[in-house]
């Protein structure tokens, strides 16, 4: 394969994520061959690229794509993911006299979540890569973005979800032509399903951190977060942190801004916070030495679907970013979630995801502990729209 013709992409590699080692970005990749854990991609950041250069182009993620790892245009499979506006929630900010309050609201994405970023990136290469079905495990929002972009790409689609997810998840996966496998347990025993199914492996596994390019896709919100903020950041970031991808994602987005001279010196990277459902907590666990990784951690289910994720593998990645970052991580449960829905709905006229709900429980939780200051800014992560969450809060206004 000739890589360098028209090739849109400046992605050089792909480095393990514990020791470095680097693997071909040119050929399909899993986890690392040395050490079995997630790949990061590298990109040549040295070669002159202007922030300018992207002002005018189209408002969807692939407004970077010399920074992401598709390398020729027409494989992008696209239904506009991105982009996602920051709303300022002047109401509660007024409510509890906080310097600034701002919402990423991520459910504006195709199939009202941002998982569409990591799946619209993981098929895009998919198909570079030829392949012809995908299979993922999934605790619902996955599934559903990847049986879209499936389907637009001309893919056959395995979605392999837990019994108890709500059926508009499993609906929307049958619209758009999709297998769906149900199975009795949590994401964890989803993966073991669809290992089982795929002996063959003539399906491409695009779980999270285990296909390299779902977090190139997620890493696009940092991006923009500073595009939009006018290349300044937030003091704080609020992220519900399930497999972790989109932490680990901002924060890479971060890194190789300040390599390629977008951020000014002055500029202080934010603290990143991650929020778990108190049903799942296995980082808040490990991050206060209460075990030593998540590996045996049994984990119960919540109606943060996104979050019941009891083992994930990008945890050492997670605590990384934590610590380099001076975040922290807080454990929400169910009922304050369901606080957290009914605050922002009468007073922002925004019907988030309980991911997005526990991050905004998580916030005032701070701030009542002084870990952060009503002097901040502070950003919140609406991860989903709260439509396909209806039968898990039903009547609970
Ligand atoms: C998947 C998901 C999460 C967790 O995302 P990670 O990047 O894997 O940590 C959070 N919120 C929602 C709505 C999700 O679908
Ligand atoms: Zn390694």
């Amino acid at each position: 394969m000739d890589t360098t013709i028209d090739q849109i992409s400046r992605i050089e590699q792909l480095n393990c994520s514990k020791c470095g080692k680097a693997h071909s970005a040119f050929e399909p990749q899993t986890l690392s061959a040395c050490c079995s854990l997630p790949l990061a991609a590298e990109y040549d950041l040295k070669r002159s690229f202007k922030k300018e250069d992207i002002l005018h182009r189209e408002a969807t993620m692939w407004r970077y794509r010399e920074l992401l790892p598709v390398l020729h245009e027409e494989n992008i499979v696209s239904l506009g993911e991105g982009f996602t506006p920051i709303l300022h929630l002047n109401n509660l900010s007024a409510k509890y006299k906080l310097h600034q309050l701002l919402l990423k609201d991520e459910g504006q994405n195709p199939t009202g979540s941002f998982k569409a970023r990591g799946l619209s990136m993981a098929i895009s290469k998919a198909k570079e890569f030829g392949v012809e079905g995908c299979i993922v495990p999934t605790a619902g929002n996955a599934g559903v973005a990847m049986a879209a972009y499936c389907a637009k790409a001309g893919m056959r689609a395995v979605v392999v979800m837990p019994r108890h997810t709500p059926d508009s998840f499993k609906e929307e996966c049958y619209w758009y032509g999709a297998e769906v496998v149900l199975v009795d347990g949590l994401i964890n025993d989803c993966a073991a399903k669809a290992k089982e199914l795929n002996t063959d492996g003539r399906l491409l596994d695009v779980s999270t951190l285990k296909e390299p390019y779902r977090l190139e896709g997620k890493k696009t919100m940092g991006y923009e977060i500073a595009e939009q903020l006018q290349w300044s950041l937030p003091d704080v970031i609020l992220y519900p942190a399930g497999g972790g991808t989109g932490l680990i994602g901002i924060w890479k987005a971060f890194k190789e801004m300040q390599q390629l001279g977008w951020l000014s010196k002055e500029v202080k990277l934010p603290r990143m916070i991650a929020v778990q459902a108190a049903n799942c907590q296995p980082l808040v666990e490990t991050y206060f030495q209460r075990q030593a990784n998540a590996q045996q951690y049994l984990g119960k289910a919540t109606i943060a679907n996104g979050l019941a994720v009891p083992r994930p593998i990008g945890e050492q990645m997670m605590l990384q970013v934590l610590h380099e970052s001076k975040g922290t991580a807080v454990g929400i449960t169910d009922a304050e979630m369901i606080q957290g829905l009914q605050e922002i709905g009468r007073h922002e006229g925004l019907f988030v995801a309980p991911e997005g709900a526990a991050v905004w429980i998580a916030a005032k939780k701070l701030l009542q502990k002084g870990v952060l200051s009503a002097a901040d800014s502070i950003l919140l992560l609406n991860t989903g729209s709260g439509q396909k969450y209806m039968a898990n809060v039903a009547g609970q206004y």
